[in-house]
């Protein structure tokens, strides 16, 4: 058999009237003579034409859907509908049979429900084809978005002592026997005796460390897997999922806002050009599911045209104050539509409230900076108090359409004195932190960074509602399967 070829480059090949071996797995066989085979380079299938004349019945009857075979054949001028190019055989191989009995894909369309529990076979459907496609796409972008800036790619530990939250939501890591972990004489667990010899767990964040490496390197950047135990029960939220988190010398809050729109813009722009196709699938995929929804609650535009609207439009930027100014007076706050109402300054904002500003009434991408500083990490620097002494931190949130945060990010406390008061006010341990506050001891300088979750911008760019079905196998409460 010669070099196989993709079917991506065979459906796009200007030559026809050539030998050609294509390899893939069955989508459909129909009246014994036409076979869609996809081998995951595109959406798009390639026609295998059969001789079922001259084929013998025992190789026809295993060309069944989910089979895996091998076709040599002729690459010729297709006369049928919907495609240039078709294959005819001349020699089909199954090189993997598929029990069409008991194999649980279906020619049709199965739920997202479903499809999540045998997440192993559902990369072979259209949509899941075409989210991974787009998921591999946007994480090269981000890659070639800081290294063409200079940027160093970070690779910062996985397995920490440090909750850069200080949220406590952290996943233990031990090799204790669990049912006899050693005791110290008080009865504690004795974690000296841990193979770290001290109470580690999983990274929620890299940026501590991200930024010891800024603070030499000047400009940074991680990518990697992040984990948090929280009850993460949501459409937002996994227990384990990706991050990209820049950490820059010499930057403030300007320069880190004009940095993550550049950022998110660029690696939307990469997708849009380089799936195409996959996009479009993913957007009339989106109209057919608004379909089945009210009116109401049908968004205007399409998935292709939110994303263009987001590349044309400068993200609208204002302060925490200025938020709750205008959801106060708001008119599902006034008539009382929020399930938390918005009454005084200082509270979080819940992702209802996010919502308001970014789908009704910014209508675009929002960033919301200056947050009260008790809601937000020890790390973040400190404003002046404003003329009512309310004290607010020089942090930011980009908040997307239909995602809510997409990014979280701050300029750091750089001065000693403030980051180890906020600390202590916190309950912060300084003592384990001491690396971290070496970086202000010696060569301190203003920095800054953020955090953005990889999956919420694949949410966003496939437009999908669910964020379990934009990483391959999703972590989530009661669930490690596969
Ligand atoms: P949220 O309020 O949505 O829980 P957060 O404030 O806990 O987010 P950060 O700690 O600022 O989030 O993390 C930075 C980014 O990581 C967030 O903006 C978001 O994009 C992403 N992120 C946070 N938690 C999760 C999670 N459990 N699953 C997926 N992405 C997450
Ligand atoms: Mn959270």
């Amino acid at each position: 058999m010669g070099q196989r070829t993709k079917i991506k480059a065979l459906l796009q090949s200007e030559q026809t009237n050539i030998e050609v071996t294509v390899k893939g797995w069955v989508r459909t066989f129909r009246n014994n003579q036409f076979i869609a085979l996809n081998d995951g380079s595109t959406n798009n299938n390639i026609q295998v034409v059969v001789d079922f004349e001259n084929t013998d019945p025992a190789i026809l009857k295993r060309i069944t859907t989910g089979a895996a075979i091998s076709v040599v054949g002729q690459l010729v001028a297709s006369l049928g509908k919907g495609q240039t190019v078709e294959v005819k055989a001349t020699e089909i191989e199954v090189l993997g049979d598929s029990d069409p009995e008991k194999y649980p894909l279906q020619p049709k369309k199965h739920s997202l429900e479903f499809l999540r529990e045998i997440a192993h076979l559902r990369f072979r459907t259209n949509t899941f084809g075409a989210i991974f496609r787009v998921r591999n796409s946007l994480s090269f972008a981000v890659h070639q978005f800081f290294q063409e800036k200079g940027f160093v790619y970070l690779h910062t530990p996985i397995i920490t002592a440090s909750d850069a939250e200080g949220a406590g939501e952290t996943f233990h890591v031990t090799n204790f026997d669990l049912l006899n972990p050693p005791k110290t004489e008080d009865g504690e667990i004795d974690f000296k005796q841990d193979f770290f010899g001290r109470p580690t767990n999983l990274t929620v964040s890299g940026q501590l460390e991200g930024e010891l490496g800024a603070m030499a390197l000047s400009d940074i950047y991680t990518f990697g897997p992040t984990f948090r135990a929280e009850n993460s029960n949501t459409t937002r939220h996994l227990a384990e999922f990706w991050m990209i988190e820049p950490e820059m010398a010499f930057y403030d809050l300007t320069d880190n806002m004009n940095l993550a729109e550049e950022l998110l813009k660029y690696v939307i722009r990469y997708a849009l050009d380089k799936n195409k196709e996959d996009i479009e699938f993913l957007s009339q995929r989106l109209e057919e599911e608004e379909k089945q929804k009210p009116q109401n609650e049908r968004s205007d535009m399409s998935l292709l045209d939110k994303l263009q609207f987001c590349l044309d439009n400068d993200f609208e930027r204002l302060t925490y104050t200025e938020a709750i100014d205008i959801l106060k007076e708001s008119t599902p706050n006034k008539k009382k539509k929020f399930q938390y109402p918005v009454e005084g300054w200082g509270t979080d904002l819940q992702s209802e409230h996010e919502r308001y500003l970014v789908e009704k009434h910014f209508k675009k991408p929002v960033i919301l900076t200056d947050y009260p500083k008790d809601i937000k990490a020890f790390y973040m620097r400190q404003n002046e108090p404003d003329a009512q002494g309310r004290e607010t931190v020089r942090a930011m949130d980009i908040l997307f359409p239909g995602i809510g945060e997409i990014v979280g990010g701050s300029q750091r406390e750089e001065r000693l004195d403030k980051l180890e008061q906020r600390m202590d006010e916190m309950g912060i341990p300084k003592d384990e932190l001491w690396w971290y506050l070496d970086t202000r001891r010696f060569g301190a300088c203003p920095h800054a960074g953020f955090g953005l979750g990889f999956e919420r911008l694949v949410l966003f760019v496939t437009g999908m509602g669910n964020i379990r079905d934009v990483i391959p196998f999703p972590r989530f409460p009661k669930n490690a399967e596969f």
